[in-house]
């Protein structure tokens, strides 16, 4: 019998509405010592599911709050189990006093991420889309959103299970041809073996080649904005930001240390650093800044090196281009606005991106949106496409694939089906625990306790 559990299933502020959420054997039961529909003649207990009541939320006979108490009857609701959602106002303390009177009627406290993790033991969903539940809600933008949705609508999952049937039915006539030899037994053609194993090859390789890009669109890109003082640098972050966040003014170092904020260019998220501004410096605090900036130059996954064109280029700009050879690097030729000045060419020679701007009379940041998806070269990122969303989901499918490639060695060299079947049965293993059908209880276990509570 599954414990009844409850939680805040909304965000820790204040808002119009605030939802307690109760899963579990005894989750009508519970919500009823807490809920008195407006109606007295009625009742939760016989309310079907995916019916709502309006009534009172009450807490040692007295009503706190109007309450709306939505029913869902097992096995057609999130978790799998009864589950009741309390909708109170949403007051911080309306919605604790509401749980804590949850709590006294019998539940107890939900762990980080216990509903979603009963979803996944009911079979409601697999770990992929368990998974994808925490992305959508960390989610920051539109393409970490629409790629975690469609993780949960199964996409992953679908494009897995597909594999997974095709390897298994070969792998269940390979076994059956070595246990039962004398049987007469459907034969499984040589060439539809390779087909299934270089099917399940192609789609693995392609999951895996398209990692680093998802990663890009879904968690954001950590990107430095570089150049000499009073090159733009915190302009144009406030240009992006939408706000003033860095510091403006016309004296050279004013940016002393590294300003962060993630910001929403187009569909992607990048995680700025302005930093200070590159130069030989006497001053000691300027100095420590200026050496972060060339620290977050190096651990940057992409650097915007902004220039001034109304000036000759100096030394501190050409260590600056040479600096951002070999980098993901977009250069930004800043003040279009101003007479240009500085010899461009060298900039044009050296990125692969170059953008003309004028930080401080602009808002368009198309140029630059497109400038940076051509160097991260996600441009043609389809967020509706399976993508593998996390380390977990890419090793198990890189050890899929090492299998099935020695698998296909192995079908090279003529070896029986006994021995090729071990490496199509550890593929499968491998897959198996990806959707998590297979996975040992510290990945699960690991995987929810990264959940907030109360999904
Ligand atoms: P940082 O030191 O690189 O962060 O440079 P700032 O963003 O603080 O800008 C230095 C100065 O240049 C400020 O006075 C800005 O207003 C000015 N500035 C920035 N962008 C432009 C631009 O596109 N055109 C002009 N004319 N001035 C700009």
């Amino acid at each position: 019998m599954a414990k009844t559990i409850a939680a805040i299933a909304t965000g820790n502020s204040a808002g119009g509405i605030g939802v307690i959420r109760i899963s579990g054997d005894n989750a009508v039961e519970i919500a009823n010592k807490v809920f008195e529909p407006m109606n007295k003649n009625s009742s939760l207990l016989n309310l079907e599911g995916y019916r709502a009541k309006f009534g009172n939320i009450i807490y040692n006979n007295e009503k706190i709050d109007n309450a709306v108490a939505l029913v869902f009857r097992a096995p057609k609701s999130y978790t799998g189990e009864d589950v009741v959602e309390l909708s109170v106002h949403g007051g911080i303390f309306i919605v604790e006093k509401t749980l804590e009177a949850v709590l006294n009627a019998g539940a107890i406290p939900a762990d980080a991420g216990e509903f979603t993790k009963r979803a996944f033991l009911n079979g409601k969903m697999d770990l992929t889309q368990a998974e994808s539940v925490a992305d959508l809600i960390s989610a920051e933008g539109e393409a970490a959103a629409k790629a975690s949705f469609n993780a949960l609508q199964g996409s992953l999952s679908n494009k897995i299970s597909n594999v997974l049937t095709s390897l298994t039915d070969c792998s269940a006539l390979m076994a059956a041809w070595v246990d039962y030899p004398d049987e007469e037994i459907p034969e499984l053609k040589e060439e539809n073996l390779r087909e299934t194993l270089v099917n399940a090859k192609d789609v693995l390789t392609d999951l895996i080649e398209n990692y680093e890009n998802g990663q890009t669109m879904i968690q954001g890109v950590d990107t430095a904005i570089v150049g000499r003082p009073n090159a733009g640098k915190s302009t144009l972050m406030n240009l992006l930001v939408g706000r003033e966040k860095s510091i403006v003014t016309k004296i050279a170092g004013t940016t002393r240390d590294i300003v962060e904020e993630s910001v929403r260019l187009g569909n992607i998220v990048l995680h700025l650093s302005d930093t200070a501004g590159i130069r030989e410096s006497d001053d000691v605090v300027e100095s420590i800044g200026i050496q972060r900036a060339f620290d977050k130059m190096d651990s940057a996954s992409l650097v915007v090196a902004v220039f001034d064109s109304s000036k000759e280029l100096n030394d501190d700009d050409i260590k600056l281009i040479e600096k951002c050879k070999g980098k993901k690097a977009v250069a930004v030729i800043n003040k279009t606005d101003l007479d240009e000045v500085a010899n461009t060419d060298l900039i044009k020679n050296a990125f692969k991106e170059v953008v003309y701007i004028s930080a401080k009379h602009t808002d368009d940041t198309k140029p630059l949106e497109d400038a940076i998806k051509n160097v991260l070269g996600v441009s043609g990122f389809d967020a509706s496409a399976p993508i593998l969303a996390n380390r977990r989901q890419k090793n198990c499918c890189k050890n899929a694939l090492d299998n099935i490639n020695e698998a296909i060695g192995a079908l090279d060299l003529g070896l029986t089906y006994d021995a090729i079947n071990v490496m199509a049965d550890s593929a499968i293993d491998e897959l198996l625990s990806l959707v998590g059908k297979k996975a040992t209880v510290e990945v699960v276990n690991n995987i929810f306790s990264k959940f907030c509570v109360g999904k």
